[in-house]
């Protein structure tokens, strides 16, 4: 199995959906606009020549528990010292924090490529700079001094500790305590589990955000506070915490999932991140971050599945194609065409998607303000559970082309669909997503946020019919109706939670995600087409400008037709929760 990282198509994607040469030219970045395809050819080597080749027998021989200590999978210690050797655990990163602090928008593009190698290898660093931007965002200074540099270098990870047994999507159960010690410090008790990279080998010191409620703190999410806890405390003793287990699970084998006991001794000495019982406020940061990128590693592992998919199609032979006198390899069978398409389609809007998402964390951040901010908010859900859900409908596919060299462990094609499968469960299942999408980001600015963002998308539609090539076939008015039903789910959402009739919004919250995506991710495809169409106009005859015109057409002509339907089950389709017990105990 070999992953290539898509260079030229995450370059175009970064310049023409999400406009990169803009956020360089506000400022504020130590980067050229000429520099891009050269840092992006430089992450690409070290994701296709170090990390892609040890995926697979990092599947095999998994992470390993002996005596609370985790052995990575062969060659993993080695990977990630190239990795930080290489500044990239930190490009993300504020300058001041050692970082190199590059655009959002190219750190996206690296998690892409990280995890398109490896989904397990990936996720490591994914934990870490959502620890960074917790730290960097609530610690004290006396924290940020301590351990962000480290952080930032790679040198020490960090890790996100929510969940225990009884507190998974629902934060307000949790139940390890934080006891203050007198001294600033405090001691924390309690057991988590399911903690990626919670123990390993690939680092000298783990940095574990953990959550937390104090005595007497307020019941429910009002009364969870963040704590710092360190594997090794600054004196270089270690911390009174152990990883008691590690899961085996359906995929991403060589991921350490540890089981966390804190406090065997008395409490492991932590240190308060923010104001006490703020916690999940300062946890949402990580977590948002994390969500971007989660949504990112569906698209990395959607494209090593589309590729793998498309190299095994143009070998294999099977029957004969129309007007073919010998075996045809099975690329050339409409069918097959139609699945690869399928995977290659969706792998590109999620990919958009995502990076329109880190677009508004970089205009955020420069003159974009508030707007931009709630852009960003409001695109997040869009961007971890749709890239995600296609992600295993992308794997599942590629399953499929390999027929039953696909079933079996041999290509590796049953493998990514195993990896990834837990991108829709973790960092808020992707129901939770849905949820978070129509109750708290519709409401946004109320609802002028997803109005701009529907009005974006008319924009494009109109391009489209303004560029009338006849390679976009249908596409100018597929777009229209899909937006059309986009906007009439809205309306429909906005107006149930206006009314405070939330039982009237919820049964549709995910087909009104996966609709928000697909016309979302339609308009980005034809974005890209549209970029291409006017370089083709001008004389360029790059084959990868055509292939973008067919892409968007076959996006909307074939994905984008769904809209309707799931705007009839936003709208008119709630009712089975009326009688949900009642069908389901028939
Ligand atoms: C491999 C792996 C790695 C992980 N890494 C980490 C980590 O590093 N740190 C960490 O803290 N956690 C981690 N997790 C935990 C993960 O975030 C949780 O599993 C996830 O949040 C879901 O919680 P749960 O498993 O308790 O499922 P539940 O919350 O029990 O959910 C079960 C189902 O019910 C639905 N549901 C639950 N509540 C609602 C609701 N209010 N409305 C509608 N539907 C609802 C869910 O969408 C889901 O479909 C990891 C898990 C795995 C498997």
């Amino acid at each position: 199995m070999t992953y290539r990282a898509p260079v030229a198509e995450m370059v175009f994607a970064l310049r023409h959906v999400a406009g990169i040469d803009a956020v360089l030219a506000s400022g504020g970045h130590d980067m050229a606009p000429e520099d891009l395809t050269a840092i992006l050819d430089e992450a690409a080597r070290l994701a296709d020549e170090v990390i892609a080749p040890l995926d697979r027998a990092g599947d095999r021989h998994g992470a390993r528990l002996d005596d609370g200590s985790v052995t990575t999978a062969p060659g993993w210690p080695a990977a990630y010292r190239a990795f930080v050797a290489g500044g990239w655990n930190g490009i993300g990163a504020a300058p001041e924090h050692g970082g190199q602090g590059l655009p959002h928008l190219v750190a996206a593009a690296c998690t892409e490529m990280w995890n398109g190698a490896s989904l397990s290898f990936g996720l490591c660093p994914l934990l870490t700079a959502g620890g960074i931007e917790a730290l960097a965002q609530h610690g004290s200074p006396e924290l940020k001094e301590r351990y962000l540099g480290k952080l930032v270098s790679g040198e020490w990870t960090a890790t996100m500790n929510l969940t225990e047994p009884q507190a998974g999507s629902d934060l307000s159960a949790l139940r390890t305590r934080a006891e203050p010690a007198g001294d600033g410090t405090y001691r924390i008790t309690g057991s988590k589990i399911y903690i990626t990279y919670g123990e390993h080998d690939l680092t000298d010191n783990i940095v574990h955000l953990v959550l937390a409620r104090l005595r007497d703190a307020p019941a429910g999410t009002r009364g969870i506070s963040l704590f710092l806890v360190p594997k090794r405390l600054p004196d270089g003793s270690l911390n009174d915490l152990r990883c008691s287990g590690i899961e085996h699970k359906l995929g991403i084998h060589a991921s350490p999932t540890c089981s966390m006991a804190f406090g065997d001794h008395g409490g492991a000495v932590g240190w308060l991140i923010g104001e006490e019982n703020r916690g999940l406020a300062c946890m949402f940061t990580m977590m948002n971050s994390a969500r971007l990128n989660v949504g990112l590693q569906g698209v990395g592992v959607a494209e090593a599945a589309f590729q793998h998919a498309l190299d095994y199609a143009r070998e294999r032979r099977q029957g004969r194609a129309p007007g073919a006198s010998e075996p045809s390899p099975i690329v050339e069978h409409a069918d097959v065409q139609r699945m690869l398409l399928t995977m290659k389609a969706y792998t590109a809007a999620a990919r958009g998607i995502c990076y329109l998402t880190a677009e508004g964390l970089d205009a955020a951040e420069g003159a974009g303000g508030r707007a931009a901010h709630e852009r960003a908010s409001l695109l997040t859900p869009v961007a971890k559970a749709f890239s995600t859900d296609i992600a295993n409908e992308v794997a599942s596919l590629g399953v499929q082309v390999h027929g039953g060299m696909g079933f079996v462990e041999e290509t590796g094609a049953a493998q990514l669909m195993r990896d990834a499968r837990i991108l829709g469960i973790y960092e808020g299942t992707n129901g939770i997503q849905a949820i978070d999408l129509v109750t708290r980001k519709l409401p946004l600015a109320d609802g002028a946020t997803v109005r701009a963002q529907i009005a974006a998308m008319r924009r494009v539609a109109e391009g489209l019919l303004k560029d009338g090539s006849p390679g976009f076939g249908h596409a100018a008015a597929r777009l229209r109706e899909g937006i059309a039903s986009l906007d009439r789910a809205t309306s429909h959402l906005l107006k149930a939670l206006a009314s405070n009739r939330p039982q009237d919004a919820l049964p549709g919250a995910t087909p009104y995600l996966r609709l928000f995506g697909l016309t979302q991710g339609a308009a980005c495809l034809a974005r890209a087409g549209l970029a291409s169409s006017a370089a083709l106009r001008s004389g360029e005859t790059d084959p990868a400008h055509a292939a973008r015109i067919a892409l968007a057409r076959f996006f909307a002509e074939n994905l984008l037709t769904a809209a309707g339907g799931l705007e009839q089950a936003v709208i008119d389709g709630s009712g089975f929760a009326d009688d949900a017990a009642l069908a389901l105990a028939g």
